[in-house]
């Protein structure tokens, strides 16, 4: 598919995030104004829920963009979803008279908020490079946990802790046993890690199961996800039950929805298996996208860095196939349900996505100019992730992801123990 040229000018340029093909949703504000939800055109946003007030979008079901989410536009369903593709890009096609002109604001003096109502939150591990190199990095040899290729493995997160890019990220207190050490202490972590993931945002919910099928048209749309981690706090609780504090801190997301329309001309195949999976989990068509993907370091004050580069591609479980496995249970989904990929690696030291796997569990310190060293995040740290699917003249962007680690806040006295 080309370009579909937009008489927003600044659409039409390659480097462009959001040209007419992506229609990417956020929510933005203006000086004091309310947060009110726009779509993504070159470096404009159309305040969208204006122009539904002006009759210029209509939608069968009523009026959906009069709140500060996109849930009412997920929860009116598939069909609602394309039609309104549909009218907005009437609305902004080359050619197009100019009605929507007085309801285009600059991105540039507008603040991005939380694009939609996260209902909840799991995060899943289908990065097999990632789980192949944290288990060499734990265990000592590249051994994938014995249900790997079975299950997509997940836990269920925080949705009360999802925030938008460019929230700070306070560096989180908790339980760790010191290398060595025969007791555990309490106090900041000191292995605080990023990890570059793609989120899935359910549009359709459900009740029962569902299968690959289904559950790939009731996703609504992609965003990039940092699921900040604790490793220290992480390396101590996690036996039995999975990750819990060392994951509840923040998980920063990227300000625009990119629907999944807008991804579908990059579907891709994943990475080969070695058989297929129960029937159940089988895909009826590749459920991945060629989506480019980086990661950017900043230390506090300084340049950025590009400390690793990868693809979407490197995926062995779909976000389809996650979902269908949730729903097994009689799990029901919501409009809103976020689902994180699992950290996406490649198999290159510079394609790493978080620093856990990077440093080799901070043994070999990532190096950065000027002479800087990282094992695991500082404080004042900016991490920037970053992707796009890239088109024949044109590319699919998400904006910056992107968070800065603040100190962690002073044990209380109380909490040390040593209170008079
Ligand atoms: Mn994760």
């Amino acid at each position: 598919m080309p370009l579909v040229k937009s008489w927003v000018a600044s659409a039409n340029a390659p480097g462009c995030d959001f040209p007419l093909n992506n229609l990417a949703l956020g929510v933005f504000s203006v000086g004091d104004g309310e947060p009110r939800c726009g779509v993504a055109i070159g470096d404009m946003i159309l305040d969208a829920a204006a122009a539904e007030e002006a009759g210029l979008i209509g939608l069968p079901g009523g009026p959906c963009l009069d709140v500060p989410f996109w849930n009412e536009l997920m929860e009116a369903g598939p069909v609602a979803w394309a039609d309104f593709r549909t009218q907005v890009t009437a609305l902004l096609a080359e050619g197009a008279d100019r009605a929507a002109a007085p309801f285009l604001v600059p991105m540039a003096g507008a603040a991005l908020h939380l694009p939609f109502l996260v209902s909840e939150y799991t995060d899943f591990y289908a990065g097999r490079n990632h789980a192949a190199t944290v288990s060499r990095i734990m265990r000592g040899a590249d051994s994938l946990p014995p249900n790997w290729l079975h299950i997509p493995i997940g836990y269920n997160g925080r949705a009360s802790s999802v925030v938008v890019s460019g929230t700070p990220v306070v560096r989180p207190l908790g339980q760790t046993l010191p290398q060595g050490a025969e007791a555990p202490v309490f106090g900041p972590s000191r292995r605080f890690d990023y990890e570059l993931e793609l989120g899935a945002i359910v549009g359709t919910p459900s009740q029962g199961m569902v299968s690959v099928a289904e559950a790939e048209a009731m996703i609504f749309g992609y965003v990039l996800l940092n699921d900040w981690s604790a490793r220290d706090i992480q390396g101590w609780e996690y036996q039995p039950l999975g990750p819990f504090q060392a994951k509840a801190t923040a998980t920063t997301i990227s300000p625009w929805i990119v629907m999944a329309a807008a991804l579908e001309p990059f579907r891709a195949e994943g990475q080969p298996r070695e058989f297929p999976p129960l029937p159940y989990l089988r895909a009826p068509r590749p459920g991945f996208y060629d989506i480019a993907l980086s990661v950017a370091l900043a230390p506090d004050g300084g340049a950025e860095t590009v400390i690793a580069r990868t693809s979407a591609r490197e995926l062995t479980w779909s976000a389809a196939q996650q979902l269908c496995h949730h729903t097994t249970s009689g799990c029901p989904m919501n409009a809103g349900d976020l689902l994180g990929s699992g950290t996406i690696s490649g198999t290159t030291p510079d394609s790493r996505g978080c620093l856990l796997e990077a440093t080799m569990g901070g043994r070999e310190p990532l190096a950065l100019p000027g002479g800087a060293t990282r094992t695991f995040l500082e404080d004042g740290d900016t991490v920037i992730l970053r992707g796009h699917a890239q088109g024949d003249g044109y590319r699919i962007g998400f904006g910056d992801c992107a968070g800065q680690v603040m100190p962690a806040p002073a044990v209380p006295a109380w909490a040390r123990g040593d209170a008079a």
